[in-house]
C-alpha cells in the first residue's frame, strides 16, 4: 500500500506552531483565503463543524431560558456614541458605511462590532414595567472589526458569534445571570469541546468597554499560550443609562434595569484545533465532528463488489446513530485516504477488506491513540458508541493533564519572565490591583493578566511586581 507525503506537507507542531496552525486550517479544508484582507471563507468542513458547535451551545442557552432574535447589522453613529466608554473602546475597529448607493447617508452607519448599542435602544421601547423583566436574547450573526493583524478563526475582520443580551429588574439577578452563563459557557468548551478552562474575572484594564465587571474563560493552547475562549459581562446600570431603559418597579418607582451581554465565537474553532491537533493535523472531539466515523473499504479488483456492497451495509446500520461518511473514491489509496482523514481529525476510521468480511468483524482506529481493533460486526454500534465516548473523554483528560502541568505558582519576578521565556502556559501570582504594575509586567513580558481567580482569593503574597502585601491570586499569560 502506497503511503504518500500527505503530513509532510504541514510544518512541525513542535517546531513552527503557527505556520502548522495556518497549514492545518488549509490542508484539513477548514477555511481559505479570499480577496478581502482579513476575511476567511469557512469552507463546508469548517462549517460542518461550527454548526454541530452552535448546535450544542444553542441547546444548552435554550434550556437556561433564552430564546434567539436578529437583530440588524448597522447601527446608527449617534446611538453607537451614547455610552462614551464603550464607543471609545470600538471605536478603532469600526467599519462605517457612508453612502448608499451614489447618495451620501445623513448619518454614518457602523456596522455592528457587538450589538449592545442597537439592543440597547430597543429595550428602552419594550421594557415598561417589572411585569416585562428580565428579557432573555441571544443572537447568532456575523460581528465586524477591522483587525490590522488576522488569523483564520482566531482574529478576522469578519467573524461569526453569538451574542447574549439580557435585562433584569436589580443588580442580583444581573449577576445571577452574568455568572449562570459564565457556567453555562464552561460546560459547553469542557464537555462539548473537551477543553478545560480556567474562569474568573478580568481586570478593569482588560474588562469588555462600559461593563462594570467580566467574567471570561481561558485556556491553554498546545503552544503555550492563552486563548480568551468567551466572556459574560456585568453591564450594570451603565447601558440602561446610556441607552434610557427604564421599567417601573412594584412599588411603581422608575428605575434603570441592570443589563448582561455575554459571547462566544468561531475562535473557538481555534481553540479546538490548537488543543487537541498534533503532528498528523487535526484530532476532532466526537461531539461536534462534522464526520464522526469514516468507512475506508479496501479492495482488489476481485473482492471490489463483495466489500462495497458490506460497506454500504455498514454505513446505513451506522447512519442511524452516528455522523457517518463513506469514502469510495476510486482515485485515491487507502494509505492516502487513512492520512487525509487523520489530517481531517475524523475520530475513529474503519476499513473493511476481504479478510475483515471473512471474519465478520470491522478494523477499526482511532485517531486519538492510533490503535487498531478488530470488532465484530454484531458489535458495531455498542462498540463504537463506547469508543466515540471514550475518545472524547481521553482527549479532555489529556488537555486536563496538559494544563495542570502548566499552570506554575512564583513569587519572585525573575522566576516569573524565566517561564514566560522558556515556558508559557499559565503563572499564578499575587497581585496588588494596581493598574501600574499589570501595565508593567506586560510591557517587559508580553503576559497580562488573564483572569483573577474566583476559587483561590485565601492567604496572602506579595504582588509579583512591586512586593506589595495582596491576597488577590491571578492568572498571567500571554495571550492570542
Ligand atoms: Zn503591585
Amino acid at each position: 500500500m502506497k503511503e504518500t507525503g500527505f503530513v509532510k506537507e504541514i510544518a512541525s507542531q513542535e517546531e513552527a506552531f503557527s505556520q502548522w496552525y495556518i497549514d492545518v486550517v488549509k490542508k484539513a479544508d477548514l477555511a481559505d483565503y479570499t480577496s478581502v484582507k482579513g476575511c476567511m471563507v469557512i469552507k463546508p468542513y469548517g462549517y460542518g463543524l461550527w454548526e454541530n458547535m452552535q448546535h450544542c451551545l444553542d441547546r444548552r442557552i435554550k434550556a437556561t431560558g433564552h430564546k434567539n432574535a436578529y437583530f440588524p447589522l448597522f447601527i446608527p453613529e449617534s446611538l453607537l456614541k451614547k455610552e462614551a466608554e464603550h464607543v471609545e473602546g470600538f471605536a478603532p475597529e469600526v467599519a462605517w458605511v457612508t453612502h448608499g448607493g451614489s447618495e451620501k447617508l445623513e448619518e454614518r452607519l457602523a456596522v455592528r462590532p457587538t450589538s449592545e448599542a442597537i439592543i440597547g435602544s430597543l429595550y428602552s421601547k419594550w421594557i415598561k414595567s417589572w411585569r416585562d423583566l428580565p428579557v432573555l436574547i441571544n443572537q447568532w450573526a456575523n460581528i465586524v472589526r477591522w483587525e490590522k493583524v488576522t488569523r483564520p478563526f482566531l482574529r478576522t475582520t469578519e467573524f461569526l458569534w453569538q451574542e447574549g443580551h439580557t435585562a433584569h429588574k436589580n443588580r442580583e439577578e444581573a449577576e445571577e445571570e452574568t455568572l449562570k452563563i459564565l457556567n453555562v459557557y464552561k460546560d459547553y468548551i469542557e464537555t462539548d469541546l473537551a477543553i478545560p478552562v480556567i474562569i474568573g474575572r478580568k481586570s478593569d484594564n482588560e474588562k469588555f468597554a462600559g461593563a462594570m465587571h467580566t467574567y471570561t474563560l481561558e485556556a491553554l493552547m498546545g503552544d503555550g499560550k492563552i486563548l480568551q475562549a468567551g466572556t459574560s459581562h456585568n453591564l450594570g446600570q451603565n447601558f440602561a443609562q446610556a441607552f434610557d431603559i427604564r421599567f417601573l418597579d412594584e412599588n411603581q418607582q422608575e428605575q434603570y434595569v441592570w443589563t448582561t451581554s455575554w459571547g462566544t465565537s468561531t475562535r473557538l474553532v481555534g481553540a479546538i484545533i490548537m488543543v487537541h491537533g498534533d503532528e498528523r493535523g487535526l484530532k476532532l472531539p466526537p461531539q461536534v465532528a462534522p464526520t464522526q466515523i469514516v468507512l475506508v473499504p479496501i479492495f482488489f479488483d476481485k473482492s471490489k463488489k463483495e466489500v462495497m456492497e458490506k460497506t454500504r451495509e455498514y454505513k446505513r446500520l451506522l447512519e442511524e446513530k452516528f455522523r457517518v461518511e463513506l469514502d469510495d473514491r476510486d482515485s485515491y489509496t487507502p494509505g492516502w485516504k487513512f492520512n487525509e482523514w487523520e489530517m481531517k481529525g475524523v475520530p475513529v476510521r474503519l476499513e473493511i477488506g476481504p479478510r475483515d468480511l471473512a471474519e465478520k468483524q470491522v478494523t477499526a482506529v482511532r485517531r486519538d491513540k492510533g490503535n487498531k481493533i478488530a470488532i465484530p460486526e454484531n458489535e458495531l454500534v455498542p462498540a463504537l458508541e463506547k469508543w466515540l465516548n471514550d475518545i472524547q473523554n481521553n482527549l479532555y483528560i489529556q488537555a486536563r493533564t496538559r494544563l495542570e502541568e502548566n499552570i506554575r505558582f512564583t513569587e519572585n519576578y525573575e522566576e516569573f519572565k524565566e517561564i514566560i521565556k522558556e515556558k508559557l502556559g499559565f503563572i499564578k501570582a499575587y497581585w496588588c490591583g494596581d493598574e501600574l504594575c499589570e501595565n508593567q509586567i506586560k510591557a517587559e513580558t508580553k503576559a497580562t493578566i488573564r483572569c483573577i481567580s474566583l476559587e483561590e482569593q485565601q492567604g496572602k503574597g506579595k504582588c509579583i511586581f512591586c512586593g506589595k502585601e495582596s491576597t488577590t491570586q491571578v492568572y498571567f499569560g500571554r495571550a492570542y
